[in-house]
C-alpha cells in the first residue's frame, strides 16, 4: 500500500514513521520498519495503527538507511507476521512491497522444495528470498536477477547487509518516486511521505531498478529530475 525509504546522514527511523504518518489516509491493516545499521538489519512490524508501530518501537533501534511500509493485506491475514518487511532466513535482506506477486505460489513451493522455510503467508516474503539467494554481485544485480522470476505489479524497496550505504528500488504498474535532497535521498510510493524534505524528484519508470545512495542515484535509464509544486501535485497523475 504505502513504502517510504530513506538514506542519508540523519536517523532514519522518526522519518520514516512521520512518512507513514502522511500515507495514512490511503488505508492500511499493518504497518512496519526496517533499518540498516553498525550491527546489521534490524525489523519492527505489527499490525495496527503506525502510532502504535511507534510507540512500542525497540530502544537503540537505529539506523540511517532504512524502509517502511504500510500493508493493505491482498495475500495472507492481517497479522505481525505478514506486515511487511520481509527477510530472508538469515536477515541479511528486508523488502517493502506494493502489489501484487502473481505466481507466488509457485515461488514458495520451489523454496520450500529447496529447503527454505517460509516466515509468513505474504507473497511478497519470496522476494526476500531470491534476492539473498542471488549470486549476483551488485544489490541492484541481485533483484534484477530475482524480479526476472517475478510476475506481477510492484513497488519495492530493498535493503542488504552487505550493501550498508544503499536502498535499491524498482516498480512495475505501482508508483514510485525518487526524492533528492542535500546529501540524503528519499523513496515514496506517494510525494506527500517525503514532501517535508523535498520537491525535487523523479518518477520511476515500469521496469525500472534504481540504486540509492546518500550521494546521489544511478539507474540504466536517462532521467529527468523535476522540482513538483507540492500545491499542485496530483499524485494520480503518475
Ligand atoms: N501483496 C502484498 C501483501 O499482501 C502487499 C500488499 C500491499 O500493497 O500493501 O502483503
Amino acid at each position: 500500500c504505502g513504502i517510504v525509504g530513506y538514506v542519508g546522514a540523519q536517523q532514519a527511523a522518526p522519518i520514516l514513521l512521520e512518512g507513514l504518518t502522511r500515507l495514512e489516509h490511503r488505508g492500511y491493516d499493518s504497518a512496519g520498519l526496517a533499518l540498516l545499521g553498525g550491527t546489521g538489519i534490524k525489523v519492527a512490524k505489527r499490525a495496527g495503527r503506525v502510532r502504535d508501530l511507534g510507540d512500542g518501537l525497540p530502544k537503540r533501534f537505529s539506523g540511517k538507511v532504512g524502509v517502511g511500509h504500510t500493508r493493505w493485506a491482498t495475500h495472507g491475514p492481517a497479522n505481525d507476521v505478514n506486515a511487511h518487511p520481509h527477510t530472508d532466513a538469515k536477515g541479511l535482506v528486508a523488502v517493502v512491497h506494493n502489489g501484487i506477486i502473481d505466481n507466488a505460489a509457485a515461488l514458495r513451493r520451489r523454496l520450500t522444495d529447496q529447503g527454505v522455510e517460509l516466515a509468513s503467508d505474504t507473497d511478497t516474503e519470496v522476494l526476500a528470498h531470491l534476492i539473498a539467494g542471488s549470486d549476483a554481485d551488485t544489490l541492484d544485480g541481485k533483484v534484477r536477477e530475482a524480479l526476472a522470476e517475478i510476475e506481477g505489479t510492484y513497488g519495492l524497496a530493498v535493503l542488504h547487509a552487505d550493501f550498508p550505504d544503499r536502498l535499491v528500488v524498482a516498480r512495475n504498474g505501482s508508483p514510485l518516486i525518487v526524492g533528492v535532497g542535500e546529501r540524503e535521498m528519499f523513496v515514496a510510493s506517494d510525494l506527500a511521505a517525503i514532501v517535508r524534505h523535498t520537491t525535487t524528484v523523479a518518477h520511476l519508470e515500469d521496469g525500472e531498478i534504481v540504486t540509492l545512495t546518500a550521494s546521489g542515484f544511478t539507474t540504466a535509464r536517462d532521467t529527468t529530475v523535476v522540482d513538483v509544486d507540492p500545491e499542485a501535485y496530483d499524485a494520480g497523475e503518475h
